[in-house]
């Protein structure tokens, strides 16, 4: 098989990486990857977005398979498209993407589904949703813009004057652009946050075991907001009977309302679950691995990704075998580029990956990093995702920070306490 991987980020690596090792892949492209993409695939010079000249490449090549990495493709109809030209591609449609591209969408399909979320109201402007609020008692809240905002469109908010001022940040002054266009105000929950992540052909679901990510910049979940600086999977936050109770009460119950709303889902089911003391809740749904979490899962997994991923886009996946997970636990440190989640220096040489890759049990997946010459530079905010696995989660943190020691460029950071909440 010929296998196109869109996308140029860590799980776009991760991704990559695992589906080259299915003995029915001959050749691996990834479009426009990385560093890591071009040692262990095949780059192709094209944007993860230019959708024409992805369908041109896929049918100029042959591509048997096209799996989807990041939500900006789905969002534009990159599967719709392929699946017109005749190539099978693994994400959902662009209309099924509308579950992580329209916040107000998802919250509605999930009030239908009567599945457990945080009580909200949606709102056309600024003026309506401070109307709403003025009237309220002051509690904590979180407003949300509508549309995808590299998860920035988010603000929790401890008093109702912080509500009034993110409802003029979000739909006033419009920062986030046409993703302000709509609005959520939802209750603030407590409690800690898993990924749950599922595979489903529509009809049937594969949940995989949980992740927790870690989105804030600094240790002890501390500063800004960032794409994520480090993932482990399985969670023990989510025993086995949440996990259950996860796939029937949430996952299969949206499966279910988005067939009957005629945007029947194929591909990755991401819930972001926050265990609260009146329950399992849900935060958010993402409609594709997300990075890091896609990083450590795909470390742990042992039977074949191509046969899920094609048997998803078959709508067969009833006939996959039950998955063979590696027993042991995984845990993925982000190293990120000085200034980062802010404005930050790109271009810099990254030394000591050579002797990184000797570390037993770690893999190095690359995100923001390109070839200049025979150097490897970063190019992004998150550059490396160093990946490792343990007999247990301190075991697989070791081994991944002894493989973030080798690697060194000139202001290099990153978190040094990721999978420290599995003791929580
Ligand atoms: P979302 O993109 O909707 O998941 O929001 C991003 C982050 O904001 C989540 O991972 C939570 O940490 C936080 N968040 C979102 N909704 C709520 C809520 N209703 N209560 C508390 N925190 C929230």
């Amino acid at each position: 098989m010929k296998v196109l991987v869109v996308g140029g980020g860590g799980r776009e690596h991760a991704l990559a990486w695992k589906i080259k090792q299915s003995p029915r892949v001959k050749r691996v492209f990834v479009a426009p990857g990385n560093a890591g993409t071009a040692m262990d695939a095949e780059n192709v010079a094209i944007s993860d977005t230019d959708v024409p000249a992805l369908v041109k490449f896929a049918k100029d090549n042959q591509i048997d398979l096209a799996v989807i990495g990041p939500e900006s493709s789905l969002a534009v109809g990159i599967v719709d498209a392929l699946g017109d030209a005749g190539i099978k591609a693994f994400g959902p449609s662009k209309q099924a993407a509308e579950l992580e591209a329209s916040k107000v969408f998802c919250k509605n399909l999930l009030r239908h589904a009567d599945v457990p979320t945080a009580d909200f109201r949606t709102f056309r402007d600024a003026a309506s949703a401070t109307a709403y609020l003025v009237e309220r008692e002051d509690q904590p809240m979180v407003i949300k813009a509508d549309g995808l905002a590299a998860g920035k469109g988010v603000i929790v908010c401890d008093t109702k004057a912080e509500a009034l001022e993110a409802v003029q940040r979000i739909a006033g002054d419009r920062e986030f652009g046409a993703a302000g266009s709509q609005l959520v105000v939802e209750e603030r929950l407590v409690g800690q946050e898993a990924s749950v992540l599922a595979v489903t052909d529509g009809r049937n679901i594969i949940t995989l075991p949980a992740a927790q990510d870690h989105k804030a910049a600094y240790d002890g979940d501390q500063g800004p907001n960032t794409g994520g600086m480090g993932a482990y999977s399985p969670a023990p936050l989510v025993t086995p009977a949440m996990l259950q109770q996860i796939e029937e009460r949430i996952l299969v119950p949206t499966i279910h309302q988005m067939k009957r709303s005629r945007r029947p889902f194929r591909g990755i089911l991401y819930a972001g679950i926050m265990v609260t003391k009146h329950g399992l809740k849900v935060l958010e749904y993402n409609v594709r691995f997300g990075d890091p979490e896609c990083q450590p899962i795909l470390m742990r997994l042992k039977s074949d990704l191509v046969d899920v991923l094609e048997a998803t886009v078959d709508g067969k996946l009833d006939e996959i075998a039950p998955l063979v997970w590696d027993d042991r636990p995984s845990v993925c440190v982000v190293m990120a580029s000085e200034g980062y989640p802010g404005k930050y220096q790109t271009g810099r040489p990254i030394r000591g990956l050579q002797d990184a890759a000797k570390v037993p049990d770690v893999k190095v997946f690359h995100a923001g990093t390109a070839m200049k010459g025979d150097q490897i530079v970063t190019t992004g905010g998150r550059v490396l995702g160093v990946t490792g696995l343990g007999d247990t989660i301190a075991q697989a943190k070791l081994a991944a920070y002894t493989a973030v020691k080798c690697i060194r460029w000139e202001g290099a950071w990153g978190r040094k306490d990721i999978s420290d909440k599995a003791n929580a």
